[in-house]
């Protein structure tokens, strides 16, 4: 089986070591010289909306995906007509959108912060009016690590979010006071069967994910929560792994957004899953039947932000994995993964390896 790959960043790496694992090739469009994936993959060399490539990939494969959200929906349609492209890409357009995804999660009975359009500055002051304060403005389109989004506290605040991000399409979202964010992500073949990986517990910084943990341990909110990841699998008719991201306040649980791809917050089922996330992926787009993941113990993920420092390498517990990406402040460049017999030693382990990693002198 040939996949064709729209993106070879680290995502893409991680596929391309599946699938190799899988005895599948993979070939990447990806503007870079030296992408992270180029070590499992021929790289044709350009823009991810450059039709000749597109068109190129499509001819080479037998399916083709996508690692990343800002993949132009139509050029995907485009070659949907001589390749199947999976997940499709009208799964794709919701998530490019956060006022149509919010649209379908109300739709499927999925409960979610309470919203407001914003087009004009009097919409913001209706937003307020409407879901009061304080609330998070964003970018309807292309936001993601928290960029593009603004905090409104008070009402002192509101002409700072202004200035900030008027002028594009916006939405307002009440803040939630949640206790902590999980993500619940599962795989559906064309076939219609779906597999989903336990519950992960992530915590962000400044919008960026830092720690995954999983098994969460809660049967109640895992159960609740496969069910609204099964309902969006279904009702999008979706093909290959979806995260769907949650904030957990008390016993509910609210809808934040959804990847149509594999997940940050899945990169401990590489050591934790069997199948992976990127396994269950390919194996979902290239039509081979799903099997419910198998996990083995309690995982913790950390990942490496701006630089991998010399501490990471020399550690002794977890397994480091280094995108071979070039520094810079805030990028992900690497995460390191630690497996335990339990969820007391996972989080010793985590914080321990979190402590060397941040604070390298000590
Ligand atoms: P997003 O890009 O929408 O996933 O937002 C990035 C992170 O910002 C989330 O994972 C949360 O930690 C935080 N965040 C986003 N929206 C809200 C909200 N409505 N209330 C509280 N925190 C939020």
């Amino acid at each position: 089986m040939r996949i064709g790959i729209i993106g070879a960043g680290q995502l893409g790496q991680m596929l391309g070591y599946a699938a190799r694992d899988l005895g599948m090739q993979c070939t990447f469009v990806d503007p870079s010289s030296a992408p992270p994936a180029a070590d499992c993959g021929e790289v044709i060399q350009a823009p991810f909306d450059d039709v000749a490539a597109l068109a190129a990939l499509a001819q080479a494969v037998d399916v083709v995906t996508y690692e990343f959200e800002n993949v132009s929906v139509e050029a995907l349609e485009e070659i949907a007509g001589t390749v199947p492209v999976f997940p499709p890409p009208a799964a794709l357009q919701y998530a490019q959108d956060r006022l149509a995804e919010k649209l379908l999660f109300q739709s499927l009975g999925i409960p979610l912060p309470a919203f407001f359009a914003v087009d004009s500055r009097s919409d913001l002051d209706a937003a307020v009016a409407a879901i009061g304060l304080p609330m998070v403005l964003k970018t309807r389109r292309f936001g993601y690590d928290g960029k593009g989004q603004a905090i409104i506290r008070n009402g002192n605040e509101l002409g700072a979010a202004w200035e900030k991000l008027g002028g594009n399409a916006l939405i307002a979202e009440a803040w939630v006071n949640f206790d902590f964010e999980v993500s619940a992500i599962g795989a559906r073949n064309s076939a219609g069967q779906v597999v989903s990986f336990p519950l992960t517990q992530n915590e962000h910084t400044n919008g960026i994910l830092q720690t995954s943990r999983a098994p969460l341990e809660d049967t109640a909110l895992e159960r609740q929560a496969v069910e609204y990841l099964h309902s969006l699998l279904q009702r999008l008719e979706y093909v290959g792994v979806l995260a769907l991201e949650l904030f957990v306040a008390g016993d509910r649980l609210l809808a934040n957004e959804f990847a149509p791809r594999v997940h940050n917050s899945g990169h401990w089922t590489i050591e934790g899953a069997e199948p992976s996330q990127f396994a269950a992926h390919l194996l979902a787009i290239s039509g081979a039947d799903l099997e419910k993941p198998q996990v083995c113990g309690f995982a913790g993920m950390l990942n490496l932000l701006g630089e991998i420092p010399e501490a990471a390498r020399e550690l002794r517990a977890g397994n480091l994995h280094d995108y071979g990406k070039a520094p810079r402040p805030g990028r992900k460049l690497g995460h390191i993964t630690v497996m335990a017999g339990s969820a007391a030693e996972r989080d010793r382990q985590l914080s321990e390896i979190e402590k060397t990693v941040t604070n390298p002198t000590i």
